[in-house]
């Protein structure tokens, strides 16, 4: 059996953890979650990094820091997870969504500035699989109708575009750490804030509504609640588990980044042959092997690829039924102009089993799993 993910454990984590435990500091900004944050800080040349208790909390952060009012509308792809959508709502905002480019299934920058309304207030893009959305594009229509931008960087931990690290581009980063991510705390996240403007009130957005953090400083010799707030920490546990994947950013970097080369190139002649595609990574954008998928000739020989696998005891996943067709979707949101790519893509697409610590054994199963079933189909 070979799974479709792993969640990264590097061995180092319980050691941590025990220190949280014996120092007897468990609930949240102790010294695991500074020590985090100041990597963070410093490795990606982020400005401010706040951890959070999940990526969903964080872009629920950034859309209330954003301040929407009623009837004001937010663009974002129809191709993303829920949560991209979820905070917009919450922020009181209409989430209008935008077709994805067939090649790296992000936000098609040239489509955007057509679903741009005097209603509208920002932009979320989501860097699909870690590789980046054409981010100069889209920043400078932000800055020429004065919107927002909302990094979903969910996936894109240590990806860069431009030498840039993603999550650091727009007005606010979202990172995760689920387990289903590259780096994980169990549940977790964090806020990237690029905008200084925001730093203060996202730091009493995320402490109840307090001043705690000023507090916690020394700034100030009491705390007391001073607008609306939430709670957005983790426990020290949590983050004392990410510290430990922290100091293996580069190693569980580099061992994803094997497994998409081994795929890539196993897959090149089926590539070339026309039978598949997979994701493009354009120029200037470096990523980070979230995830590998290949794009089949539609839903049906999918389904049928799945099948196959799963018989060779090969997990295979698809995933986002496109937002706008979901349930919520429909009721909360619009499509901006046509759905030429987010659905039609988005029924071709299978990911292949990609997770930290793959075997060279597993890597070469799922490859010649893969081959096998080409080979099959063209006789
Ligand atoms: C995983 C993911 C999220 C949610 O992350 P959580 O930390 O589980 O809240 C949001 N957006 C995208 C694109 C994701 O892949």
């Amino acid at each position: 059996m070979i799974s479709f993910n792993v969640p990264p454990v590097v061995g180092n984590e319980l050691g941590f953890i025990a220190e949280a435990v014996e120092n007897r500091r468990i609930s949240g900004d102790g010294d695991f979650t500074k020590r985090c944050s100041r990597l963070m800080e410093k490795r990606f040349d982020a400005r401010h990094v706040l951890i959070t208790t999940s990526c969903t909390s964080a872009l629920d952060m950034a859309a209330l820091l954003c301040g929407f009012n009623e009837g004001d509308e937010v663009i974002l792809p129809s191709y993303t997870f829920s949560s991209t959508a979820n905070a917009i709502i919450l922020g009181g905002a209409v989430p209008v969504f935008v077709d994805v480019r067939p090649d790296t299934m992000n936000i098609d920058e040239t489509k955007i500035e057509a679903a741009i309304t005097p209603r509208t207030k920002a932009i979320t893009v989501m860097h699909y699989g870690g590789v980046a959305c054409e981010m100069d594009t889209i920043m400078d229509i932000a800055h020429r109708y004065g919107l927002m931008v909302i990094e979903d960087a969910a996936q894109g931990v240590m990806s860069t575009y431009k030498g840039k690290y993603l999550g650091t581009i727009g007005d606010f980063g979202c990172y995760s750490f689920h387990e289903t991510k590259n780096y994980s705390m169990g549940e977790g996240g964090a806020l990237l804030i690029n905008n200084d403007a925001y730093l203060e009130r996202a730091e009493i957005l995320r402490e109840k509504g307090t001043n705690r953090s000023k507090f916690y400083r020394g700034e100030i010799d009491k705390y007391t609640w001073v607008d609306f707030g939430d709670s957005y920490l983790p426990s020290e546990i949590n983050a004392a588990f990410l510290w430990g994947q922290l100091q293996m950013l580069d190693e569980i970097n580099n061992d994803r980044l094997t497994t998409h080369r081994i795929y890539s190139e196993a897959f090149g002649p089926l590539v070339k042959k026309g039978l598949i595609e997979i994701q493009n990574i354009p120029d200037g954008c470096s990523h980070n092997a979230h995830l590998f998928y290949i794009k089949l000739r539609d839903l049906e020989q999918r389904t049928e690829f799945i099948k196959y696998m799963k018989e060779a005891g090969i997990t295979t996943v698809f995933h986002y039924v496109p937002l706008h067709s979901a349930p919520a979707g429909i009721h909360y949101g619009r499509f901006s102009e046509k759905d030429i790519y987010t659905t039609k893509e988005s029924e071709r697409l299978v990911r292949l089993p990609m997770y930290y610590g793959m075997t060279d054994e597993d890597r070469h199963t799922v490859t010649e799993t893969v081959l096998s079933f080409f080979a099959m189909t063209e006789e």
